[in-house]
């Protein structure tokens, strides 16, 4: 940030501000403080009851050409729920039904919380859109684990296929050493 979005001086500086114990941007002009906070990323897992899930081939960055599960960033006046769905039309021209909330997995090292839903998919008229070169239902033993864009993803994929989604998992994943 170069500028202060309240006042517009340019006097933008990291310190601790009085009460606090971390380090935060505040303008030094008018004291505002600038906070940041993890975002939250919501998402689906749609299956059929052929042992079939869908992956979206991406077609922006990161991770360009890697398949992943319909996701994105939820918005302000959005439940995480309402935000899955939402990205699952917007990715995948896809909607589901029977939706529960799956996996909750927080990603600290870059500041990010993942949600993912299972739900069944309803129609098969789903397909291409701005965000996925291609839409596609894959057999449970036929995943590209390789090609899967990003480790939530893959996590979340296993464990559905290893437990089923009879239980909400929480949990923790670090950056690989
Ligand atoms: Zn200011």
């Amino acid at each position: 940030m170069n500028f202060c979005p309240v006042c517009s001086s340019a006097e933008i500086a990291k310190k601790i501000p009085e009460d606090d114990n971390r380090e935060r941007e505040v303008c030094n002009s008018c004291g505002e403080i600038f906070y940041s906070n993890p975002n939250i990323v919501t998402g689906v897992l749609a299956y059929t009851d052929n042992d079939e899930l869908i992956l979206c081939k991406r077609l922006i960055e990161p991770r360009h050409g890697y398949w992943t599960l319909p996701a994105g960033f939820l918005e302000n006046q959005e439940s995480i729920e309402e935000g899955a769905l939402r990205e699952t039309e917007e990715e995948a021209k896809l909607r589901v039904s029977d939706v529960k909330l799956f996996t909750i997995l927080s990603v600290p090292h870059i500041d990010q919380i993942y949600t993912f839903f299972t739900g069944k998919v309803v129609n098969y008229d789903f397909g291409p859109t701005p965000e996925s070169s291609e839409v596609k239902l894959f057999k449970y033993d036929d995943i590209p684990w390789e090609e899967l864009a990003f480790p939530t993803v893959i996590k979340t994929i296993k464990l559905f296929l290893e437990r089923g989604d009879d239980k909400i998992i929480n949990e923790v994943l670090r950056p690989k050493i």
